[in-house]
């Protein structure tokens, strides 16, 4: 479980004094592995830790903070009068799911050459489909649960083999029998629809924009096709055990552009939402 509170949390950072309007409104989790939406004056220059942050015409923005992100973080604001204003913000420490493996050793596969060019080549077109921008405001919808279900596996979480750390998980894993409809978590346009990749399987992305996009790992199905535009509940795929998968399940992930954040920081509890279907 997660050691701090699940409450979202919008906070309005006052501005100064002589600047009535300034102000950024955050709503997220300040947290490691959040997905941020904000909200700033029409016009206004925002700087991640520097970085330039691409805001729509209506002042809205989303960033990210990755898994194990620096706990100090740094917006500045550039108004349109030109004043500059800087706003450091305080991120939670998250507590992943770690898991000691030790005695049995594991067992490494080397893929023979043909699937290793194969996975090299899926890693290459993901990256890029994660890179693409697209200036649709999806991204500030409230997200849905692609499918609900059990939770059988959480974003952050790790296994040690024997003292060496394994990959993080980077989605939220929900089980389900292989052919459960999966839907579209909010408005969007397919940026990647591949049936068989070497890891994945069928592999699904949607982008939401200004580098807000899902991922959806060992689909059976996938009903729609790269370029297609979604709305927010279509049916866009079923649950499988593609690729290399023990079993069949849905990883759903989230990314702002290439950075790997959890899922969970954007929808509402999975408890919460299973207690509604019952009682309705
Ligand atoms: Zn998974």
């Amino acid at each position: 479980m997660r050691a701090f509170t699940r409450t979202v949390l919008t906070c309005v950072l006052t501005s100064m004094a002589f600047q009535a309007s300034a102000a950024i409104e955050l709503n997220g989790e300040l947290s490691q592995g959040a997905l941020i939406r904000a909200k700033v004056q029409p016009g206004t220059q925002v700087f991640l830790n520097d970085e330039p942050v691409k805001v729509n015409a209506q002042g809205q923005l989303a960033f990210g903070f990755a898994r194990e992100a620096e706990l100090e973080q740094m917006l500045k604001l550039i108004y349109p009068d030109g004043l500059t204003e800087l706003k450091p913000l305080k991120l939670t420490k998250r507590q992943y799911r770690i898991q000691e493996v030790n005695g049995i050793s594991k067992k490494i596969m080397k893929p023979d050459p043909k699937a290793q060019a194969r996975a090299a080549k899926d890693s290459k077109q993901v990256k890029a489909a994660r890179a693409q921008f697209t200036a649709s405001d999806a991204f500030n919808q409230q997200f849905i649960w692609p499918l609900t279900g059990r939770i059988s596996g959480v974003y952050g979480s790790q296994r040690i083999y024997n003292g060496k750390p394994g990959t993080p998980h980077y989605g939220v894993d929900v089980a389900a029998k292989t052919g459960t409809v999966v839907v579209a978590p909010a408005d969007g346009v397919i940026s990647l629809s591949v049936p068989d990749m070497f890891y994945s399987g069928g592999t699904m992305i949607i982008d939401h924009g200004y580098g807000v996009n899902s991922t959806f790992l060992h689909l059976s199905k996938l009903y729609v096709k790269q370029g297609d535009v979604v709305k927010q509940g279509d049916k866009v795929a079923e649950v499988g055990s593609t690729g290399r998968s023990t079993g069949p399940h849905l990883d759903w992930r989230v990314n702002w552009y290439q950075m790997r954040l959890d899922p969970t920081t954007i929808v509402p509890s999975m408890k919460s939402v299973l207690a509604k279907q019952d009682a309705n």
